[in-house]
């Protein structure tokens, strides 16, 4: 079996190694091409965009592609839509990988919102020394002359190109992160207010914890609607026992073809 692994993930290079290493199935792992220096899963990678929908259907079927995952961020909604577009046109089985998102817990004082331009917009009412781990993409929400007066600590893994905050130093880093490691950055640059978006997942959420520790608003921006229809797992482990099912159903598919008609 082939299978193409839409990543991009902490759960993508997870299942990859389980695929590989556990299951001896050929893998190809899929990266935008976003992060410079990307850490690379085991098997096959390829970097770069498909040409939307039909371009990434051409690729399954050139590829003979038996089996598709996208296991990318639940905040890359594009690629998530193309992949069940072009799954269902290459006719080739679909998979979601989305690890569930966060839940407030007693003690946390979080502020939901849709988007980064209605974070920036609640963020005045919330706090002036702003922890903002949504990533370098998006920052021109938090470029504008009316929040000209807050400050922003900007974490993310490369550097942010403008229009970015007016006030702000970057932080450049990569999770999995720290409960000692962001009590500290809370501590240390005053943070009055964190923003992130709901990604889920162990690897970013002691922010949170650290957060509710001493009373600091979180705001968090809500997700994305995917696409509907499209069989979903929470975990790589599950994901294994997905394709191998699929890979029992072509063995039984191909016994029934080489077996003689009675
Ligand atoms: P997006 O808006 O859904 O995708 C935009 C375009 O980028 C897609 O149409 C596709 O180009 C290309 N693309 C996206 N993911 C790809 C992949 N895994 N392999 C090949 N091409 C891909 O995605 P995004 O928000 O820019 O995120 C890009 C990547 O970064 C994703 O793979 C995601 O897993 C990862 N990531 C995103 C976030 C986030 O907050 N958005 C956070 C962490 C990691 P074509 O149409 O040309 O195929």
């Amino acid at each position: 079996m082939h299978v193409l692994i839409l990543g991009g993930t902490t759960e993508a290079r997870r299942l990859a190694e389980l695929l590989v290493g556990e299951a001896g199935l050929r893998v190809t792992s899929s990266l935008a091409g976003r992060v410079a220096a990307p850490r690379l899963p085991p098997g096959e990678v390829r970097v770069g965009g498909f040409g939307g929908a039909q371009g990434l259907a051409a690729w399954l079927r050139e590829h003979h592609v038996d089996a598709l995952i996208d296991a990318t961020h639940p905040f890359a909604g594009t690629i998530s839509f193309n992949a069940a577009t072009a799954a269902a046109t290459a006719h080739v089985p679909l998979l979601a990988l989305r690890r569930p998102g966060w839940v407030a817990g007693v003690g946390d004082d979080w502020h939901p919102v849709d988007s980064l331009e209605q974070a920036a917009r609640v963020l005045p009412g919330l706090g002036e020394r702003v922890f903002l781990t949504t990533g370098r993409m998006g920052l021109a929400a938090f470029s504008g002359a009316d929040l000209a007066g807050l400050w922003f600590l900007v974490r993310s893994v490369d550097a942010p190109e403008p229009p970015c905050p007016a006030r702000m130093e970057v932080l450049l880093d990569r999770g999995p992160f720290t409960l000692d490691g962001e009590r500290e950055i809370l501590r240390s640059h005053g943070i009055d207010v964190v923003v992130t978006k709901d990604s889920g997942g162990w690897a970013t959420a002691p922010k949170l914890v650290a957060a509710r520790e001493v009373g600091v608003p979180v705001v968090v921006v809500r997700r994305p609607p995917g696409p509907e229809g499209v069989t979903g797992v929470a975990t790589p482990e599950e994901a294994l026992a997905w394709v191998s099912l699929r890979g029992e159903e072509r063995v039984a598919r191909g016994w029934s073809r080489s077996s003689p008609r009675t």
